[in-house]
Formats: structure tokens, sequence, C-alpha cells
């Protein structure tokens, strides 16, 4: 065949393919379209979806910051064609909401976490350390995924399953670190671990000073006192930091720690890379009890 000729059945071939592409249904072709801001929701998305559709997550680096966040036009496009849109809610990710605002889609699924997991306004904004979120999440997609491809609903199920019981090991292990931690006390940077904290049964005693690094603002002298007595007199277990935003009081407060042998346990808010979200939690629930273990 001379180049011409290939040229011609090439071209064929492309409008044949574009002509039988509009005959059939967005799932057939190339499944549902998930867009999450959060890595991690899309995670639980793409594991109940498998092989019948895509997920996009917009922060899907460490080194984006969800709360200050600016979406692109290429986000945008993404936004207009997905089928569910993942947010997390309680101002965390208002970015998206407004990108899916202004895409006219009527077709579109909106799910917002916070809804989900019934906190409101005012709540800790930090859902995904609350053991419930992810296991209530994945639920929800596969009875919504089951509805806009009724085709593949057991799929969805026998992928939703298995990633429960993945998620369930987490519980398990935070059981593990409940056992020992009898209603103590603990301090943290900012209040980003403090779901799972309060699951396992420690008290946060500095809430006055995490509020006011995680609103960015200085923390009052007298706050700062406080939390030097509390590593000082060892009236805390450990000290948790964000190690994402470690400012200058925060240094402080970790080598003061460190001198006075107060164990400091490392957590990030946003998933490190080349983790997913159940090694994530693993490593942190792991240096918990490492923390629980020095005597
Ligand atoms: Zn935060």
């Amino acid at each position: 065949m001379n180049k011409k000729r290939l040229g011609i059945v090439a071209l064929l071939l492309m409008v044949a393919m574009v002509v039988a592409g509009c005959g059939q249904t967005k799932q057939t072709t190339k499944g549902i379209q998930v867009v999450s801001s959060l890595d991690f929701y899309g995670e639980a998305a793409q594991a109940v979806l498998g092989k019948h559709g895509q997920v996009t997550s917009i922060i899907n680096s460490p080194s984006l910051d969800p709360h200050s966040y600016e979406p692109t036009t290429q986000d945008a496009k993404k936004v207009a064609q997905a089928d569910v849109v993942i947010e997390n809610g309680l101002g965390y990710d208002q970015w998206l909401s407004k990108v899916a605002a202004s895409s006219d889609s009527n077709q579109q699924t909106m799910i917002t976490v916070n809804k989900l997991m019934k906190r409101t306004d005012g709540d800790n904004e930090h859902l995904w350390y609350d053991l419930e979120t992810m296991p209530t999440l994945t639920k929800q997609l596969i009875t919504r995924f089951s509805k806009i491809d009724p085709a593949h609903k057991a799929d969805f199920q026998k992928n939703g399953q298995a990633y429960l019981k993945k998620l369930a090991g987490l519980k398990t292990q935070l059981a593990g670190l409940k056992a020992q931690a009898k209603g103590q006390k603990v301090a943290v940077s900012e209040p980003v671990f403090d779901y799972a904290l309060k699951e396992m049964g420690y008290q946060v005693a500095n809430q006055h000073f995490a509020k006011a690094i995680e609103d960015g603002t200085d923390p009052s002298p007298q706050d700062i006192d406080a939390m030097r007595q509390l590593i000082k007199k060892h009236q805390i277990a450990f000290l948790v930091v964000n190690k994402q935003e470690e400012s200058r009081t925060i240094k402080e407060m970790h080598q003061l720690a460190t001198k006075e042998k107060v164990p400091v346990v490392q957590v990030t808010e946003t998933l490190p890379a080349k983790q997913t979200y159940l090694t994530w939690m693993q490593q942190q629930f792991d240096a918990v009890g490492k923390a629980q273990n020095v005597k």
C-alpha cells in the first residue's frame, strides 16, 4: 500500500472509531471518571473501581498544600468531565466545590466527606485521621458507582469489600495502642492527628497552642510557657509534630522534647510520596507504639 492510501485508510478508521464511540455510553468506553481533591480519597475510589474507571487526584504530592491550592484550567477540565467528585469539605478544599459549581454537568455526583461523617463547621477538618471515614466513604462509593454503572455492580462490591478488609487492619492496630494509652495526656504541634489520638484514648493537653499554629498565628507567651512545662515536667506521654509544618516555635519544642527524653511522634498532614493510605497510617501508628515503649 502506498503512503497516500495508507493515510486514507487510517483516516477512515479514525472516523469509524469516533462514530462507534459516539453511540456508546461513557461507562463502556472509558469507565467512570472520578476527581478527588485528596489522593487518599482517590485511592479508595480507584480500589472500588478497579478497571472500570479512572481517578484523578488533584492533591497528589506532599509538596502541594491543600489549604492554599489554586486549581489550574487542567483541573477544571477534569472536574467538568467527572461523573463523581470527592471533596473533604469543612473549608479544607473549597476550591474544588467552586470549580465543580462552575461546571454545569447535571449528571455529576458530588460526595462531600464531612457530610458523610456528619461533621459540621467548627469540627476538626482532618477527617481522614478518623478511622471511620475511609470505610464510610468506600461503602458510599460502592453504592454510587453501582448506580452509575449497574453492569459492574458485582465487581464494585468485590473490590470494595477487599479494600474494606485492608482498612479493618488499621482498627486492629489502633485497638492495640488504645490498651496502652490509658487516658494519658499528649501535646501536639497542630490538631492534624487528633481524631486518631482521641480514638486511642489520649487527651490533647495543649489545644489552644495547637489551634494557633494551625491558624498560622503565633501562640501566646502563656501558651508557649505552658507547653514547655508539659515537656519539662514530663506531663505528656509524647509530643506529636506535623513534620510538614515545623515553624521556629515547633522546632524549639521538638528540641526541648528530645533533650528531656520525651518521645516525639512525627506525622504528616498529607500523604507522603510512594505511600498508600494504609502504609501511611500503619507507619504513624507504629511510631505511636514505639513512643509507648520508651521507658
Ligand atoms: Zn490542616
